[in-house]
């Protein structure tokens, strides 16, 4: 390494596209990774010929020089939206409130019963998200569903969130659809995008072979220490090296702690801010025709996974041939004052952050045989039908936006910029992104000389 060297941490897309973008106006970059392999949350595994993303990962990328940058890396397949919902033993086309045909009379009445009679409020005065869902949804539709989902993917209560991240992601329905719907299904697509996309071969992380071509990416490089005052960073395997320029796209409760002499304040936010940490469970079966859907979400809170999706409906390159395959998706809220890690990552801590209906502490061969159990009663396959089950966990899954969020993300962003770190991506600007989202913010980093 010279001395002019910038170092990105993390191989994701945000590392990769800051590594890409940053090589095409001249600089000099290494990445750094701590895996064995590239990619980070768009990243795969195979196991026995059946390929599996890490959770479900489709692209929606909505401007041309993205879009086109993960096309001419790969050809891709467009996939309608259109996705069902689990309650209750019922499977309802999403979104739920806008099909409710295939529902008990009861249930239908109560739910648009409530949907009239919802409390009125300007959405500006709404506090917390269990307001905004009785607002948009009606009490009795919020409390069985969204409330459900929830727990299920956020591990927390509806009243701990805030509302800002929610943006567009939720359809609220004017009478008239959900009506229409309580009569028979709804051909129109209320997604929040009306078109994702999968590359036809090698996964998702396809989408950017064409960036990390040409990319000096160093495997099992785990940082472990940082000195931003000698301008130096330490490995777990006994290295260090140089910076000039550091950018990380390390999850910020992470990084505090490897900056040296790092104040207690500004720890403490960084280890209270919160995110999901996730069990995906993968499933392959001998029949080509599991999967019925693309994917589908779960409310029942007795059964564990929140979603499953079918990466051999994304591309039939994820499996061999005459087979499918299934992935679901568990999750449980985390912080660093609280921290849980199963015992496949090295043991359970003493601490649990126990607000979701889920035990962090169940042992991951638990989880993934009440998956399955659940899964088979849910009649959408036979246990002889499997031949590669596997259950993995993911620390960093999504930021969770309780009503702190922003006060001690802040914290922590305003003292990288005194060190000099320049962070980036989903965990290094602590936002709800998407992998587009996280493309353009590696891709917003400056040239060296351009600073
Ligand atoms: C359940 C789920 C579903 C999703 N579905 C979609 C979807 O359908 N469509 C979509 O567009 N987006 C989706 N996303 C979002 C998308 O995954 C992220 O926005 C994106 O992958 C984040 O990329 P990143 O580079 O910022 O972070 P990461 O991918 O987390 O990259 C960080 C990298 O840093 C490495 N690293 C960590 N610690 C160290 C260390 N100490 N030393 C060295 N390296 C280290 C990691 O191994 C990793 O490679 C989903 C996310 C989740 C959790």
């Amino acid at each position: 390494m010279g001395q002019n060297s910038t170092l990105i941490l993390g191989s994701g897309i945000a590392g990769i596209s800051a590594g890409y973008h940053l090589q095409k106006q001249g600089d000099s970059v290494v990445i750094y990774e701590r895996e064995n392999d590239w990619g980070g949350l768009c990243g795969n595994f195979t196991i026995d010929g059946f390929r599996f993303d890490k959770f479900v990962h489709f692209s929606f990328a909505p401007d041309d020089y993205t879009r086109n940058i993960f096309e001419e890396s790969s050809p891709t397949f467009p996939h309608p939206p259109v996705s069902y919902n689990y309650w209750q033993g019922y499977w309802l086309k999403h979104p739920a409130q806008n099909n409710l045909h295939p529902l008990p009379v009861e249930e239908k009445v109560k739910i648009i019963e409530d949907f009239v009679n919802r409390p009125q409020k300007d959405v500006s005065q709404i506090e917390n998200y269990e307001e905004w869902l009785r607002v948009q949804y009606g009490n009795y539709f919020a409390e069985n569903f969204p409330f459900k989902y929830t727990r299920k993917y956020w591990g927390v209560e509806p009243e701990e969130l805030e509302t800002k991240w929610v943006g567009n992601r939720l359809h609220v329905s004017p009478l008239s659809e959900v009506l229409r719907g309580s009569y028979e299904e709804q051909a129109e697509n209320f997604y929040y995008t009306k078109f994702m996309k999968y590359p036809k071969k090698g996964g998702f992380r396809s989408i950017l072979n064409k960036c990390r071509e040409g990319l000096d990416i160093r495997f099992n490089k785990e940082v472990v220490r940082i000195n931003p005052n000698e301008k130096t960073i330490y490995f777990k395997d006994g290295t260090k090296t140089a910076y000039t320029r550091l950018i990380s796209s390390l999850p910020l409760p992470e990084i505090v702690k490897m900056i040296e002499n790092t104040p207690q304040k500004i720890k403490d936010a960084g280890a209270n801010l919160m995110h999901t940490s996730g069990y995906m469970v993968s499933l392959g079966f001998k029949r080509p025709d599991v999967a019925k859907h693309l994917w589908f979400y779960i409310y029942d809170e007795d059964i564990l996974p929140a979603r499953v999706y079918s990466p051999n409906l994304k591309s039939s390159d994820n499996v061999p041939e005459g087979c499918s395959s299934l992935q679901a998706e568990i999750f449980f809220a985390n912080s660093g004052a609280h921290e849980n890690c199963p015992p496949l990552a090295g043991g359970p801590k003493s601490m649990i952050l126990r607000r979701g209906f889920f035990n962090p502490q169940t042992p991951p061969e638990i989880i993934l045989e009440k998956t399955i159990e659940s899964l088979i009663s849910m009649g959408l396959f036979k246990e002889d039908e499997i031949i590669v089950k596997d259950i993995r966990f993911e620390k960093y899954a999504n930021v969770i936006f309780d009503k702190d969020i922003y006060k001690n993300r802040e914290t922590v962003l305003d003292y990288l910029n005194k060190v000099g770190i320049e962070s980036i991506g989903r965990f290094g600007k602590w936002e709800y992104m998407w992998t587009h989202q996280a493309f353009e913010d590696g891709r917003k980093v400056k040239n060296y000389a351009a600073r």
